[in-house]
């Protein structure tokens, strides 16, 4: 069977390359192509979804007949094994090999398993990233109390905090000596960092698990300094990386994600790729890299679909971008999260209690932020920043807790609101 268009993955970066070429292309013919059985669901939502906030219906963000709809012929449950470059083909785990004209490839991450002495397919062991995993994780903690997460990043201090909301007595390890380091700077990660251990967390920092005790089920974790911890459950959320197995040994460039330009085209003729397993241009940091963020995906899906169809986009704005909350706290992150200590940037932050601002500028320009607590109007600062506004005469107001529209000059209110600054980030080229 040969298609004109074929997509792995269906996801966000499959989902809106999918929608793009129907908005161009009724007539080709369309295939999806996904591992997970299940139709696209919202990845950021399992944690709802474990803590029943969200039933199983509300994870769908596309009705039931939407792949009639978009008349692609959906394959959801068959892996693909492999990309032939040269043949055109996908080659499905079955053995069946599918053609195509055009390709996406939208497989997006996996977890990292550190290695871990002892560690093999216990049953009470867990990633946290697909549908599968949380509804593992669902059933286990229905018979467990007590709960190891390793990783001590967004998604592992999401799972914490659910469970420990359910009522188990959850530690966090995690390596480094602070949380959420490589989104947040030392004052917000220590804010959080309380926040969990005033709901009764135990966060265990500058550690991580060396072994792991049980057969069938762990019974116990033991760590680098030795501490032996009784759990009925582990929960290993220490990253995400890129998922390139389906191109590992083809002529498609690999760096730590697929390499994309872009227009999102891979270095071989008519494969595009998108999303957690592609690097993408960070317009902040002025390079490429891997930016796992579900806008991310979706908006590299589309510049995908449209130059498939043979209409030229280019994705123009792509940066780390974080809104997040544990208890009652929440936070906006936006571009660059300076490691402390770094130089070459002016810095201006101000703290009231818990109510956090920081700013981190290059040349009058936003190159980073951090909003913690009180978080209106976060979006000013990410406009600004994405727009490189030289905000220099106005810097030492956007760390004050009444900072607002009125606070940018009048000038520049303009330049926001008015038709000069394009909206969106696809653009026509
Ligand atoms: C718990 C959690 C919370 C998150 N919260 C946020 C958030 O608040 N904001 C945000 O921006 N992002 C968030 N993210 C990240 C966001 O979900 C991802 O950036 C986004 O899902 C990436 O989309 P994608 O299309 O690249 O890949 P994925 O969503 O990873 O989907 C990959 C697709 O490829 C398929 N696939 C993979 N390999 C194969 C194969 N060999 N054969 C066939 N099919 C295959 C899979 O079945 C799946 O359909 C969160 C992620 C998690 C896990």
């Amino acid at each position: 069977m040969k298609y004109d268009y074929v997509i792995i993955g269906n996801s966000a970066g499959g989902i809106g390359c999918a929608e793009a070429i129907r908005e161009v292309d009724r007539e080709s013919s369309l295939a999806i192509i996904s591992a997970e059985k299940y139709r696209t669901y919202s990845r950021a939502l399992i944690p709802y979804y474990l803590d029943g906030r969200i039933d199983e219906e509300k994870m769908y963000y596309r009705p039931e007949d939407f792949y009639e709809k978009i008349d692609a012929e959906a394959h959801l449950g068959v892996k693909v094994e492999r990309v032939n470059v040269d043949s055109k083909e996908v080659e499905l785990e079955s053995g069946e090999k599918l053609g195509f004209n055009k390709l996406l490839i939208a497989t997006g991450g996996k977890p990292f398993i550190p290695p871990m002495e002892g560690l093999k397919n216990q049953k009470n062991a867990f990633t946290f990233l697909s549908f599968d995993d949380v509804l593992r994780v669902k059933e286990a903690c229905e018979n467990s109390d007590k709960v190891v997460v390793l990783g001590g990043g967004i998604i592992g201090l999401m799972v914490a905090e659910v469970l420990s909301r359910k009522g188990l007595e959850v530690k966090v390890v995690e390596l480094l000596e602070r949380v959420l380091a490589p989104v947040v700077d030392e004052t917000v990660s220590r804010i959080v960092q309380r926040k969990f251990e005033e709901n009764g967390v135990e966060m265990i920092l500058g550690d991580t698990i060396s072994k792991v005790s049980g057969e069938e089920e762990i019974q116990s974790v033991t760590l680098r300094s030795g501490r032996k911890i009784e759990t009925d459950m582990l929960v290993i959320a220490v990253g995400v990386i890129p998922n390139v197995d389906v191109v590992k040994g083809t002529s498609i460039k690999i760096n730590r994600g697929i390499v994309v330009n872009r227009k999102m085209e891979t270095s071989a003729k008519d494969i595009y790729a998108c999303g957690d397993c592609a690097e993408v241009y960070d317009s902040i940091l002025g390079s490429y890299r891997v930016l796992p963020l579900w806008p991310i995906a979706y908006s590299g899906g589309r510049v995908a679909g449209f130059n498939m169809c043979g209409v030229e986009r280019e994705l123009i704005f792509a940066t780390a971008m974080n809104a997040m909350h544990f208890f009652d706290y929440y936070i906006i992150t936006g571009g660059l999260n300076l490691r402390d200590g770094e130089r070459d940037f002016e810095v201006i932050s101000e703290i009231e209690g818990e109510n956090y601002r920081k700013v981190v500028l290059k040349d009058g320009e936003i190159l980073g932020f951090i909003v913690g607590g009180e978080v209106r109007r976060a979006g000013i600062l990410m406009k600004l920043m994405r727009e490189k506004l030289n905000v220099s005469s106005f810097k030492e107001s956007l760390v004050k807790s009444s900072f607002g529209f009125l606070d940018i000059p009048k000038e520049f209110r303009w330049e926001l609101l008015g038709d000069k600054v394009k909206i969106g980030v696809v653009r026509e080229v």
